[in-house]
């Protein structure tokens, strides 16, 4: 059971997202064979998480190279990324989206199966950027005008009233470079809401550490701060970036339990949470090719999630 190797193994000297040498590792990133809704043949080398004392981001290193990530996601299943009951997020944007009547045309980064866009008014022009095939012909049957598999692709003229870039950042090795690019399709006036986790969650930094479960998947390897995008915005003609802390979902008592007690397990001892849940599977039958490593997934335990809105000065 080979784990695909990461370009490289060496720390890292400065920090991936502002180039600070201030960085502290939190720990080991246990391995996954989960990626974008598909159980892998090799799991995914987990790397460190580490914590950069300038912008307060934190980022998983070693990463793998770019089109390795890219080819893992274009064999993505279709609804992976999308589950819109329920979350608090999507309804704050939505409604930001729905009180501006100078809005009338929407991209969304990364749409998955265009759940999100569908769910804005009919008025609204809906484009979507999905790297998956599967969820780019799903969001296409929803009325979503898909441009191209990603930012870098997009026609330049192309310009929008507001971006969206939902659980997305988190993806990429170089938020810098796709920010950049994004700004560059913001019409005057116009936002970009980027919703994604918190880096400065302190359970997260001080306690659960390099095994939280929002880093703890395989696709997860990047975690920008309100800071670090404060100091991105400087000199792009952008309002100063704002965030909302708040918590992915909404969640019954019971599931707050189960999510609970799988996070402290992970914490515990991460092969035990596998070996648990193997065995559930086992009892429950569940198809193969079935998962070897498991991690937990836990959305809506803590105020962990962030919307940064920055808006584009006219
Ligand atoms: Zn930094």
């Amino acid at each position: 059971m080979m784990p695909i190797a990461p370009a490289t193994r060496r720390d890292p000297d400065r920090c991936r997202l502002c180039g600070d040498g201030r960085i502290r590792c939190l720990g080991t990133v246990p391995d996954s064979d989960y990626f974008a809704g598909r159980v892998l043949q090799h799991p995914i080398h987990g790397g460190h998480l580490w914590i950069c004392d300038c912008c307060e981001s934190m980022f998983r290193h070693p990463v793998l190279p770019a089109s390795v990530y890219l080819d893992l996601y274009s064999q993505g299943t279709s609804g992976e990324w999308t589950a819109d009951a329920g979350r608090h997020d999507l309804a704050i944007i939505r409604s930001s989206i729905g009180q501006n009547h100078g809005h009338s045309r929407v991209l969304d980064v990364g749409c998955g199966d265009g759940e999100f866009l569908s769910t804005l008014p009919a008025k609204i022009a809906k484009y979507g950027i999905e790297p998956s095939l599967a969820a780019a012909t799903a969001a296409r049957n929803r009325g979503v005008s898909i441009l191209a598999p990603t930012v870098a692709q997009l026609p330049p003229q192309e310009t929008f009233d507001v971006i969206t870039l939902i659980d997305v950042i988190e993806h990429v090795a170089e938020p810098g470079e796709l920010l950049d690019r994004v700004r560059a399709h913001l019409a005057p006036g116009g936002c970009l809401f980027i919703a994604t986790g918190d880096a400065r969650n302190v359970l997260w930094r001080r306690v659960f550490r390099s095994r939280f479960w929002y880093s703890s998947f395989a696709e997860h390897i990047t975690f920008p701060s309100l800071r670090y995008f404060r100091m991105w915005h400087h000199g792009k003609g952008l309002q100063e970036p704002t965030a909302v802390r708040l918590k992915y979902r909404q969640m019954p008592l019971w599931k707050v339990a189960i999510y609970l007690a799988s996070q402290l397990a992970y914490l515990a001892s991460p092969p035990l949470l596998s070996w648990t849940a193997r065995a559930i599977e086992r009892l429950r039958g569940a198809p193969r090719p079935r998962r070897r490593f498991f991690s937990p997934g836990a959305p809506g335990l803590f105020t962990d999630h962030q919307i940064v809105t920055i808006q584009r000065l006219p």
